[in-house]
């Protein structure tokens, strides 16, 4: 019995520190197997043209359904695929399933073929694997043509690894691949590396667009941000909107393309396929 319970009492006493690391150790554990179990997910959210209100494609996010946990945030588990390497085998995937899903799309008609798709890259996706082969593969596989995918990286990605980022965002041109800058304005915000960077969207980070009803900071931020990108030929795609009265702002702005809770969350495949069905009917 004492033995036991000296037992229990250290368990308790375990300092935060060790309970923090073997949490990450476990969900370590937990990703390897789910990549196999393919235990994930992808979300799709809307991304509309402001004007005339069509939806001109989908962001693909991914969802993990834990056995015991239920939903973890990619926020929560992207940045540990990354520090284990994981994130190769789990970004293969999500690109080929999104791509798999916008051909299924094409197939029954939901969508046209100026409708594009758009996923999500980690910094390690550039250095580390050989991404072009693999997207060329999943391209030729899923028969998508490569205008309709749009490879969303952020600022720091590209700055993690500048050169890498280069050769890659070169390679993608010229396959006609579109790339965007995701979270524009929170990352190294260096505006001159956009001409080192050419790319085809400006995504604006949701804190500004959130904010851009207040006259003051965030609309001129904004403003010149659209400005800067009519010059250099990119679209502009506004993240996070939630009001009538941020549509407005962004609409008065210039802002030709936006995405938030407004017009839809995240959707299961199921549920975005209702979305575009009742759009076209409106
Ligand atoms: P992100 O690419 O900037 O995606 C936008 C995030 O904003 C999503 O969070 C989306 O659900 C959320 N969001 C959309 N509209 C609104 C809104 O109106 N208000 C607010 N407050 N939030 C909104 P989510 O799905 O949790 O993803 C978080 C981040 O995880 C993504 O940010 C992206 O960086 C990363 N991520 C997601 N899926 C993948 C993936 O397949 N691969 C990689 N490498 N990263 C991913
Ligand atoms: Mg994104
Ligand atoms: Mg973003
Ligand atoms: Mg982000």
């Amino acid at each position: 019995q004492a033995k036991s319970l000296g037992k229990d009492q250290y368990q308790i006493f375990v300092p935060h520190m060790y309970q923090k690391a073997y949490q990450r150790l476990q969900i370590e554990t937990d990703l390897r197997q789910a990549i196999q179990q393919r235990a994930f997910i992808l979300y799709y959210q809307p991304i509309i043209d402001l004007i005339t209100g069509n939806v001109i494609g989908a962001e693909a996010l991914i969802r993990w359904q834990h056995p015991t946990q239920g939903w973890i945030s990619p926020a929560d588990f992207i940045p540990i695929a990354e520090e284990t390497g994981l994130i190769l085998k789990l970004g293969n995937w999500t690109i080929k399933q999104a791509c798999h899903q916008l051909h299924l799309w094409q197939q029954n008609n939901i969508v046209d073929s100026s409708f594009s798709i758009s996923v999500n890259l980690s910094a390690y996706q550039f250095a580390h694997s050989n991404l072009l082969e693999q997207i060329d593969a999943i391209l030729a596989e899923t028969q998508i043509s490569p205008q309709c995918l749009k490879l969303e990286i952020t600022e720091t990605a590209i700055m993690e690894n500048v050169d890498a980022a280069a050769q890659v965002i070169a390679s993608l041109r010229q396959r006609n691949i579109q790339l965007s800058i995701d979270d524009f304005g929170t990352g190294y915000s260096s505006l001159s590396y956009l001409h080192s960077f050419p790319v085809d969207n400006l995504k604006i980070d949701k804190s500004f667009v959130q904010r851009v009803n207040d006259k003051s900071d965030s609309f001129g931020l904004v403003n010149a941000i659209v400005q800067i990108a009519k010059t250099m030929g990119m679209k502009i795609i506004a993240e996070g909107i939630e009001t009538d009265n941020q549509l407005e702002q962004l609409k008065l702005l210039d802002c030709q393309f936006g995405q938030g809770y407004l017009f839809s969350k995240p959707l299961d495949v199921e549920e975005m396929t209702k979305f575009m069905a009742s759009f076209r009917k409106a």
